[in-house]
């Protein structure tokens, strides 16, 4: 229990999840202040409704994999509301053809080169059998490279480009020789530092089925009404004092410890006071708010550099079939400009109802492939239409009738790009800014991108500030 003051800066998942573990933490008496520059909590997380149904316009799933998505939810009280996505296999679009995502691999990387022959041409396939073990580890202790090189390197650029690219494309909009192995891919870096063969490593971070053994169940859930609810359950747990359209422009540290945090226009600044603070917003504002305070921190954020992506959202009569998939991805080397198209209603079947209408989103925007995004909202619906029409078409004909109702949701610099060494940096950030006290640093920026990784995030860093004013 504590009088303490702390503001968390951000009303994104992160930041919220940094409120309400600070709530759990330092009890009723203290003082949680939340500034959030937009008019409404969420960041990235956006429920809204849309031709009856409550439709994701940002993140719609949760990696229930982990746990900290269902812990959340069960201490916010939505335990009950998790639900899981139905049977149908995403699928994959390879020569025309929807082919489902490889069984028994690890984001398209296999155990064994069988298990990806199908997906391969002959001098695909003749490449990826070159496999040869490396002299040592195929990483060092605190070696990281990107995740692209890697495998072109090891398994040959069809396993790269056909199974890799699509499923990472879909994840980080990025671009694999860009990307991070120990960032994106941290439990298989960690194996790759004992293993000289990369399917060596997904064997011991993937084992394969012993016989009978039940099959995995899908790692994705969602809450039913939309993760806006984990949202506002989360922000009515923390019972932070809400500032919203409260952007914080700045930090100055206090004599005698703690914050300001200054807020407000330039001529007429506001100033929130704080024993401690949790930045939990993206790089470039994260950079901009410790500028003078930790050169570190501030180099290591500057070097997260962000993809822009956007949502195509589609409702068509019910009744619309579509193909037996919850969707599919796309690889760029198909000439492509979408990279993926959801299923929505069929893979989360919560939604669909008898007379509901069947609903797609189409995503669209790669890094640094930035153009293709600059059109009017109805050019890229009528482009992201065109061509989900043309990759059904090509795989046995599936007609589309015309949209009853069409949105478009844009995420300029939705997504942070970690290139090699980010981790490394990162953990150099937080050793400088344990050294200031009293401020920690929480987001997709510096942990990860999907929503359980930035749920771990808030609530470490939120413990971090607890132990410190506690
Ligand atoms: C289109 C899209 C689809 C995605 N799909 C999934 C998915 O299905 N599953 C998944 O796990 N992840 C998904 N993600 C990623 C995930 O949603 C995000 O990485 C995560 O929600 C980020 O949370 P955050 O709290 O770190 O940051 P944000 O959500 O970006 O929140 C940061 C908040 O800080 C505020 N802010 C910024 N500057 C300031 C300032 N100076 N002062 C005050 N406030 C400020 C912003 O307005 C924002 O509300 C998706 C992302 C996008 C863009």
């Amino acid at each position: 229990m504590t009088m303490a003051r702390v503001l968390v800066i951000g009303g994104g998942i992160a930041g919220l999840t940094a409120a309400h573990r600070l709530r759990q933490r330092l009890g009723p008496g203290a003082e949680i202040v939340l500034a959030e520059a937009s008019d409404r909590l969420g960041g990235k997380i956006h429920s809204l409704p849309f031709a009856g149904l409550t439709v994701e316009a940002g993140a719609e799933s949760l990696l229930a994999a982990r746990p900290e998505p269902a812990a959340l939810a069960e201490e916010v009280g939505l335990g009950e509301a998790l639900r899981r996505p139905g049977e149908y296999p995403a699928a994959l679009l390879l020569d025309g053809e929807l082919k489902p995502f490889p069984a028994g691999t690890f984001m398209g990387l296999p155990r064994t080169i069988d298990d990806i022959a199908s997906y391969l041409s002959t001098e695909g396939l003749a490449e990826a059998k070159r496999e040869r073990p490396t002299s040592g580890p195929l990483l060092g202790p605190e070696e990281d490279r990107s995740i692209g090189d890697l495998v072109a390197q090891q398994l040959g650029i069809e396993v790269r480009d056909r199974l890799l690219e699509p499923i990472l494309a879909g994840i980080y909009a990025g671009d694999l020789d860009r990307l991070s192995v120990a960032a994106v891919m941290p439990q298989l870096a960690t194996h790759l530092r004992t293993h000289q063969r990369l399917t060596d490593a997904v064997c011991a971070m993937l084992p394969a089925p012993e016989p009978n053994q039940p099959k995995r169940p899908n790692p994705l859930a969602t809450i039913e009404g939309g993760l806006g609810r984990l949202v506002r359950a989360t922000a009515q747990h923390a019972k932070p004092d809400l500032r919203l359209r409260t952007t914080v422009r700045q930090l100055r540290g206090r004599p005698g410890g703690g914050w300001h945090a200054v807020c407000g226009p330039v001529p007429y600044p506001s100033l929130i006071a704080a024993d401690a603070v949790v930045v939990a917003v993206p790089a470039t504002p994260a950079a901009q708010l410790l500028e003078g305070h930790a050169t570190t921190a501030v180099a290591a954020l500057r070097e997260v550099d962000y993809a822009s992506v956007a949502l195509a959202t589609f409702a068509f009569p019910s009744g619309t079939t579509l193909p037996a998939h919850s969707g599919f991805l796309v690889p760029a080397s198909s000439g492509h400009e979408i990279k993926a198209a959801t299923f929505f209603t069929r893979k989360w079947p919560h939604l669909t109802t008898e007379d509901a209408p069947v609903i797609m989103r189409v995503s669209l925007g790669r890094y640094g492939a930035v153009r293709s995004l600059q059109r009017p909202d109805a050019d890229l619906a009528n482009l992201a239409l065109r061509e989900v029409r043309a990759c059904l078409g090509s795989d046995g004909g599936t007609e589309l009738p015309e949209p009853l109702k069409w949105r478009v949701n844009r995420w300029g610099g939705g997504l942070p790009q970690y290139t090699p060494g980010h981790s490394l940096r990162m953990s150099q950030a937080r050793a400088e800014l344990a050294q200031l006290g009293g401020i920690a640093l929480a987001g997709a920026a510096a942990d990860g991108v999907g929503i359980a990784a930035c749920i771990a995030s808030g609530r470490a860093a939120a413990d971090s500030v607890a132990d410190q004013v506690l």
